[in-house]
């Protein structure tokens, strides 16, 4: 084997990369499941029926949460004014 003269190595290495940049043009526009993360068409939000059922008991219960924590925190308000006051 003979030693490559730079010149040839370089046009070999451009055509190399441009072959790496068309591989990286050519990955389809895609989005990620917001429940599992996996690489799903951009027309959807989830990989499957189950993680969108899952996705929206996970958002359900974080609603939930919320609103116990609004509850506790305004009882918590009215025991310290009633405390205060009386
Ligand atoms: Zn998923």
């Amino acid at each position: 084997m003979q030693p490559k003269n730079p010149e040839e190595e370089i046009t070999r290495l451009r055509i190399e990369l441009d072959r790496l940049k068309n591989s990286i043009n050519q990955i389809p526009p895609h989005k990620h499941c917001l429940n599992c993360g996996i690489s799903i068409p951009p027309d959807r939000t989830f990989c499957s029926q189950k993680c969108e059922r899952e996705w929206n008991a996970m958002l359900r219960k974080k609603k939930i949460n919320l609103y116990v924590w609004m509850v506790f925190m305004a009882i918590l308000i009215l025991i310290l004014f009633m405390a205060m006051g009386g």
